[in-house]
């Protein structure tokens, strides 16, 4: 059991006194969104492994410039990693949410598909097809990359797509944006 620190806790994240802050339940919202809320688990969406780690996601982000300002992921479809989070406000996040809206609920997909949502959501995570079909036997995308388990999302018709593909559309879509 790790020895008790000056403010009495045991929980080696509690050691830098910043519990309880913005930046802290940022940490602990994120980290809880991607192991419990379905739309994060059935999009695969992960916290990167130095960031299980609050020092270190920490030290990555820093404080908020403000109240209005909350972890934001500048690519929606990527993970929480170096690179792909900043702080925004509501209104930098719009455009980001304004995508989420208007997707289909899972629960909605997963009935369309005769699957119990969790059942759903574990096929989608895995990159295995909603309904078995031929889809299973390709190895690559048309453009080449591998579909390994890594590399797969399945999307509402339950087929398997290249996650490298859909991160290269969403740069350009960006890059296209900004210019
Ligand atoms: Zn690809």
């Amino acid at each position: 059991m790790p020895p008790r620190n000056q403010s009495g806790s045991r929980n080696p994240n509690h050691r830098h006194g910043m519990h309880g802050t913005k930046v802290y339940t940022a940490w602990q919202q994120m980290r809880h969104r991607c192991k419990k809320d379905p739309r994060y688990v059935a999009n695969g969406t992960k916290v990167c492994p130095e960031w299980e780690s609050f020092a270190d996601f920490y030290a990555y982000i820093g404080d908020p410039p403000s109240d209005d300002h909350s972890v934001d992921r500048i690519d929606p479809f990527g993970n929480y990693e170096p690179g792909n989070v900043r702080w925004a406000t509501r209104l930098e996040q719009s455009r980001n949410f304004r995508v989420h809206k208007e997707r289909e609920p899972h629960t909605a997909v997963a009935e369309r598909h005769g699957l119990h949502p969790q059942t759903y959501a574990y096929r989608v995570k895995n990159g295995i097809p909603l309904s078995k079909s031929t889809d299973l036997r390709k190895t690559h995308c048309v453009h080449g990359h591998e579909l390994s388990k890594d590399n797969v999302y399945v999307c509402k018709r339950g087929k398997r797509h290249c996650k490298t593909c859909r991160r290269n559309r969403a740069r350009k879509l960006r890059e296209k944006r900004r210019s």
